[in-house]
């Protein structure tokens, strides 16, 4: 059976326009060729520093931009290349949720005029039954019906944020893509809206795409977990393994930096990242973390390592896993 989202070689680069005549003179290499699937009812963490692509690819795989190149496939079928009419029953199965639930909501509409938006927008049901179908989603979300006649800056954050996730549920989708969804929210109210997604998933059997550069937050959150690095997936797995037993070094550096203790954080080996995430604009040849590896070798710096499945299920993008080679890893090159 296809699987519900499959994303294969995906790339958005995005043109930077110079002079007067406004010439292309080079690109962002924003999303660089990455691939990966999400089965119905499964939850797969996108993650990785900011800037490094998981927004864009959020939104390509959305066709809330167009992509540069690969597929995107929903069910099996291929919708990279459909145009807005082609695309409007796929958007009805896939919805977003924002990570700013002050920006997201438009703040002249009430809290029920934007749930029920994507539902006129699609001319799904007369009026009375988009009010019983607001009123269940506020239900459904833990607010009152009777605000639906509020405005967005009455509400709190957290409140918002259902309002968001309201709206995304309105058309029963199958595919939500929360764009960092909990980033902008108290620490104690994320693990409120989080709950609150997975209970939905459970009652829905909705599909998540959790873009996230909160490691705990995706370790919650996630069935399987991608770690991206400049564009690129650097490593992808069950996120049991990937916290237990990680194998790319980015993926190391991260866990080491901000580790979780379920997973014998305290026996691994600290490892600390120097310098900067380099520019998309001009991102470095061969592998793209080369720049700060603590174990990069000749090859690394001109052959970029493909994403190879190293054990069932786990796949990497290091030369060190090239041919077998297992974690631990041996001792860190020197500088
Ligand atoms: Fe480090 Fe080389 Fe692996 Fe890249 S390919 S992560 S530089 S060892």
């Amino acid at each position: 059976m296809s699987p519900l989202l499959e994303v294969e070689g995906l790339k958005k680069h995005f043109p930077i326009h110079t002079g007067v005549f406004s010439r292309i003179s080079g690109q962002v290499y924003a999303v660089d060729g990455i691939s990966f699937r999400i089965d119905r009812g499964e939850t797969l963490g996108l993650v990785g520093e900011s800037g490094c692509g998981k927004s864009t690819a959020g939104r390509t795989i959305l066709k809330l931009l167009e992509p540069t190149a690969g597929k995107i496939r929903v069910r099996g079928e291929d919708i990279t290349d459909l145009d807005q009419d082609r695309m409007l029953p796929y958007r009805r199965q896939m919805q977003m949720i924002y990570q700013d639930p002050y920006a997201s909501l438009n703040p002249r509409m009430s809290a029920g005029e934007i749930v029920s938006e994507p539902l006129v927008i699609h001319g799904v049901g007369a009026p009375k039954d988009r009010r019983e179908r607001v009123a269940h989603l506020f239900e459904r979300v833990g607010l009152r019906p009777e605000l639906a006649k509020a405005y967005p800056h009455e509400f709190s954050g957290g409140q918002r944020q259902r309002i968001g996730i309201a709206r995304a549920l309105a058309l029963s989708p199958e595919l939500i893509v929360g764009d960092e969804p909990v980033s902008a929210l108290d620490v104690s109210i994320q693990a409120q809206i989080i709950n609150l997604l997975m209970d939905l998933q459970d009652e829905y059997q909705l599909s998540y795409l959790f873009v996230a550069h909160d490691l705990a937050v995706v370790e919650h959150i996630s069935d399987r977990v991608a770690v991206m690095y400049l564009g690129r997936i650097v490593e992808m797995t069950d996120k049991t393994t990937l916290f237990e037993t990680p194998l790319h070094p980015y993926t190391e550096a991260l866990l080491s930096a901000v580790p979780i203790a379920k997973y014998g954080a305290r026996d691994r080996r600290r490892v600390i990242l120097t310098g900067d995430v380099p520019s998309p604009i001009n991102p470095p040849p061969g592998c793209h973390f080369h720049t700060r590896c603590p174990y990069v070798m000749a090859r690394c710096r001109h052959e970029a390592p493909p994403l190879c499945e190293v054990q069932s299920g786990h796949w990497t993008a290091c030369h060190l896993h090239d041919g077998g080679v297992r974690y631990p890893l041996a001792k860190p090159a020197e500088p």
